[in-house]
């Protein structure tokens, strides 16, 4: 029988990404049994092993195993970030239908654990893999979410908190659409402390300018590549991407985060995954937040949908292989 006070998670995928995460959870304290699964056993113990090892130094105690699906039955949450990666010359539909069923031998044995709590989806193209995670887990759609643009805005906040000369944690804009080249930054909604960003541009005397917004878009979507591109692969703000939304959860927090959200009628668009600010609290998306959009805004908002949608149309071709 759980204990229920216990806050367990267990993470399927144990490589760059997913032990970001867990370090990053381990020096956070934000829960109290973490469970590391990988298709890679060998890999799974060695991480455990290693994280165990820094306990000693950490705020608090926690049980850290590695495990199989069936540690899943009483854990709050299963994130996952497996997945195979594109092989040179492959193109983006074949890696979509190689980690659709890398996801089939996941998501089914979660679930035949008893597994009753809330997905979280790191693996990319992030938008789609968690629609794919809705279908095989047949679970409501508040309880399965995406990291959506979590980390495009944080990268957001950052150039803006860099070029306004202002802490990240006081500009207060967002990322919406796919994680991916279709997204999008809403400027009209972009404030830093309690003014429009349009407001400070204009009355800045020249101090700061529209051409550097542009930029600092480029530069958001650009990120991932030059990171990649510099170092291989980005793992270090995802990881807090994912233990920020995992803190919302079990605090109950009801903030608004930019995850991928199923979308119902919002803008016209439904039945697609895509990032959007959502009320996140104990039983998962409580809420998704209608922005006030430009028209611009929300043609491109919807283009990125439209995008979306006809990706997973592919999928869906196997989806009862
Ligand atoms: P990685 O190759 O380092 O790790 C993948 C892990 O998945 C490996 O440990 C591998 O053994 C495991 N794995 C593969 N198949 C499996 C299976 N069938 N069952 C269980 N485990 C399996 O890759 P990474 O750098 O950690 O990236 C992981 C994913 O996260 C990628 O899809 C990457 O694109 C994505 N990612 C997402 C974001 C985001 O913002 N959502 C950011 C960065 C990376």
């Amino acid at each position: 029988m759980k204990n229920t006070d216990l806050k367990k998670v267990a993470l399927v995928g144990t490589g760059f990404v997913g032990m970001s995460f867990a370090y990053a959870l381990l020096n956070s304290g934000d829960c109290d049994q973490l469970v590391l699964i990988d298709i890679n056993k060998e890999k799974a113990h060695g991480e455990a092993m290693d994280l165990n090892h820094g306990l000693s130094f950490a705020k608090r105690n926690m049980l850290i195993y590695d495990g199989d699906y069936t540690d899943c039955h009483d854990a709050d949450i299963v994130v996952i970030a497996a997945g195979v990666n594109q092989k040179e010359g492959e193109d983006r539909i074949s890696l979509l239908h190689r980690n659709f069923k890398v996801f089939k031998t996941i998501i089914e044995p979660v679930i035949e654990s008893g597994f009753n709590g809330i997905f979280l989806v790191a693996t990319n193209p992030v938008d789609i893999m968690t629609k794919i995670t809705l279908e095989l887990s047949g679970f409501d759609s508040s309880r399965v979410i995406g990291s959506g643009t979590t980390l495009d805005t944080a990268r957001l906040r950052y150039l803006m908190g860099d070029y306004f000369g202002i802490d990240p944690r006081n500009v207060h804009a967002y990322v919406i659409g796919e994680h991916g080249d279709s997204e999008i930054i809403p400027w009209s909604q972009a404030y830093v402390t309690t003014k429009s960003v349009y407001d400070i541009v204009e009355y800045s005397k020249g101090k700061f300018s529209f051409n550097e917004l542009n930029n600092i878009s480029k530069n958001v979507t650009r990120a991932a590549q030059e990171i990649i591109k510099a170092k291989g692969a980005t793992y270090y703000g995802i990881g807090m991407s994912l233990v920020r939304i995992v803190r919302a959860i079990f605090g109950d927090e009801k903030s608004a985060l930019t995850v991928s959200v199923m979308m119902n009628g919002q803008y016209g668009v439904d039945d697609v995954y895509v990032g959007m600010p959502a009320i996140i609290g104990r039983k998962g998306i409580e809420d998704i937040i209608v922005l006030d959009l430009t028209e611009d805004e929300k043609n491109s908002f919807i283009n990125s949908c439209n995008f979306l949608k006809e990706t997973t149309k592919e999928i869906k071709c196997i989806k009862h292989d």
